[in-house]
């Protein structure tokens, strides 16, 4: 009988990085992934991807791609998804690990059991349970909504951003985005040239960093010389301050944290757009109302779409979350370095982690 493999569960970069450390190590192992494709969320045909006709890196292609696979020159600096695919797809080709997924299967349970695992998955051939020697969880974190509940109702249509893939579905549309981060304020850029009106509530202040800074991607400015995080944030803060100006000038909250603190915004456009009157700056939502919403300083307005891009939350539905000493909702898994399960030697997670400057690179070192 051979021996089990580890299973990888996901292909997109986390799992492919999985995979390709196993392989470098000589342990052999099997990837799932529900996807028919490598490529995980850039694969805009993926039935768990949130990336939308528009979407780009907001990292540029230096400061993400894996070291050992670098992009190709001709590779614009912020490619786009269909670009990333066919990255993801070489990378895979390159070396050698798509024979190793199985794709088109979705894991469905993963239990430990007798010192290993056994992981059940099924596919367009059924379903079944196989023997694992360990677990590598890659399932993405950026796939499962969190969509907050509002006072009142609201007759028109309401989108998470996991559903929106084509600014078409905007047209002629008077449009609420609700939430300025980096997909909400790529969907309002999108909106611009095809909705009627295009109105952003934010509930907090942000910083937003252009894609270029002094002819170069914003990320690669101090890259290879890292600073400490105090100088880095008073260095950028200024120059921010000189690049974009105070975002309060065009109706946002000033932010209550220190820049890097939470992601920031990396949008050229959004301002620009806000400078020329194509967007709107709302409060909060106190409540949706009929035909419209009401915001928290009283002001009200009419829209057709709300755009929910309140974010997302992690999913782990085919683990016992003790495993992963993890409450649910609203929290994150208590694993040891943000990778090794504390309950199990053979359970670990790879990519559960949004930091800036991180990149596939910072997965494939986790792995
Ligand atoms: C619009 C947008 C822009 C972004 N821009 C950047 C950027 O500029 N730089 C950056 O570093 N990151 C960016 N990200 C973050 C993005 O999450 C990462 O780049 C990367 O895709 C994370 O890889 P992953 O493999 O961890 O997860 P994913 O890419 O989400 O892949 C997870 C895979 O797991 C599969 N899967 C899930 N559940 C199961 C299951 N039960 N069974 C089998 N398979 C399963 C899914 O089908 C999917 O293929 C962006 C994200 C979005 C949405």
């Amino acid at each position: 009988m051979t021996e089990p493999t580890y299973a990888v569960i996901g292909a997109g970069p986390s799992g492919l990085a999985a995979a390709r450390n196993l392989q470098r190590r000589g342990i052999a192992w099997t990837g799932y992934d529900l996807a028919d494709d490598v490529g995980g969320l850039w694969n805009i045909d993926g039935p768990r991807s949130t990336v939308y006709e528009s979407a780009h890196l907001i990292s540029s292609k230096r400061t993400t791609e894996f070291a050992e696979f670098p992009m190709g020159d001709e590779v614009a600096d912020y490619p786009s998804h269909r670009e990333l695919l066919a990255y993801f797809r070489d990378f895979a080709d390159h070396f050698d690990l798509r024979d190793g997924f199985e794709l088109g299967t979705e894991v469905l349970r993963a239990e430990p059991s007798d010192g290993g695992w056994d992981v059940t998955v099924r596919s367009a051939a059924g379903e079944r349970t196989v023997r694992h020697a360990g677990v590598v969880v890659a399932n993405g974190t950026l796939s499962q909504p969190s969509e907050p509940t509002f006072a009142g109702s609201f007759d028109g249509e309401v989108l998470h951003t996991s559903r929106y893939k084509s600014a078409s579905v905007l047209d002629g549309a008077r449009v609420l985005i609700i939430g300025a981060g980096n997909s909400g304020c790529d969907i309002a850029v999108d909106a611009v040239h095809h909705a009627a009106s295009v109105d952003i509530s934010v509930r907090r202040g942000y910083y937003f960093v252009p894609k270029y800074l002094f002819g170069k991607p914003a990320d690669t400015l101090n890259q290879g010389k890292p600073l400490p995080p105090r100088i880095k944030q008073a260095i950028d803060r200024r120059v921010l301050r000189v690049f974009t100006g105070d975002p309060v000038r065009f109706g946002f909250p000033a932010p209550d944290y220190k820049i890097y603190e939470s992601h920031p915004i990396v949008n050229t456009l959004i301002l620009h757009h806000l400078g020329h009157g194509d967007i709107r700056v709302r409060r909060d939502v106190e409540r949706l109302d009929g035909d419209g919403v009401v915001f928290t300083d009283g002001e009200r307005g009419d829209y057709d779409v709300v755009v929910l891009a309140t974010g997302y939350r992690l999913h782990y539905p085919f683990l016992d979350p003790a495993l992963l000493d993890w409450s649910g909702e609203g929290s994150a898994p208590d694993l040891y370095l943000n990778v090794f399960s504390k309950q199990d030697p053979g359970l670990f997670v790879v990519g559960m982690i949004e930091a800036t400057g991180i990149g596939w690179q910072g997965r494939y070192e986790q792995a």
